[in-house]
């Protein structure tokens, strides 16, 4: 291949840029250097679907790499947390897990934007009890049917606190990606929704929303100076819209 088609080729263009050893993002993305490092009480469990290949604007490696009390799993299922984590659990139901499935925060009698719900998308009773006794969140990575087979198969979840969010404000993403649901969030903003929540450290929502926004700026300064290069960011359809009848 020619030179020219080369950097015609928008994809060939992009594998030639070579990825960063620590985010795995392409260099000009990467924002590793400014990385304000956090101790969390709270534990934070990544589990990523091995087919979401997002490298420009997934954050998941992103959002752990902050973290001194973090793990990422690149994976479809584990036969119990504690596998999954890599070392022994006590108490799964102390751990939460983030899948909003059919369920929304809208549509409950709750004015709480992290809300603990029961095995039939019911409010919890003692939602203050129950989110002061969570030692560690379980994050889902990928496509809304990504997430969705992640929960399916990994049967311990069930043994763990579901929750849902319902963020006062949409995505950081804007326009670079559409989330199809309102309340849908990157892992990046709803691990600092729930960890600074649950620690009461607004601290913790600040240092990853900062990094958030250097690579967003990243990415769309990348974008305008090299159109054919800029990594494009993956379209989010996969999430079954209903027939209407
Ligand atoms: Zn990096």
């Amino acid at each position: 291949m020619s030179r020219q088609s080369e950097a015609e080729n928008g994809t060939a263009a992009t594998e030639a840029i070579p990825d960063c050893p620590h985010c795995q993002k392409p260099l000009p993305l990467c924002v590793c250097d400014g990385i304000t490092r956090i101790e969390n009480r709270v534990s934070l469990l990544i589990l990523q679907h091995p087919q979401e290949q997002d490298r420009a604007l997934g954050t998941a490696r992103l959002t752990a790499m902050h973290f001194a009390n973090a793990v990422l799993k690149i994976g479809l299922s584990w036969p119990s947390l504690s596998k999954a984590l890599g070392r022994p659990v006590a108490d799964p139901s102390r751990w939460a897990v983030l899948y909003l499935g059919s369920a929304k925060v809208a549509d409950l009698d709750t004015k709480r934007d992290i809300v603990a719900i029961n095995r039939k998308g019911e409010v919890e009773d003692d939602q203050r009890a129950i989110l002061q006794d969570i030692e560690g969140i379980v994050l889902l990575d990928g496509t809304w049917s990504q997430a969705k087979a992640l929960w399916w198969r990994n049967a311990w979840m069930l043994k763990c606190q579901r929750v849902i969010l319902g963020p006062s404000r949409p995505s950081r993403y804007g326009k670079l990606r559409r989330e199809p649901r309102r309340d849908g969030l990157s892992t990046l903003e709803a691990a600092a929704m729930l960890l600074s929540s649950l620690e009461k450290r607004p601290d913790i929502a600040e240092t990853l929303h900062a990094s958030f926004e250097r690579m967003l700026t990243k990415y769309r300064e990348f974008q305008s100076a090299q159109p054919a290069a800029a990594p494009k960011p993956r379209p989010k359809r996969d999430y079954r819209r209903r027939r209407r009848a």
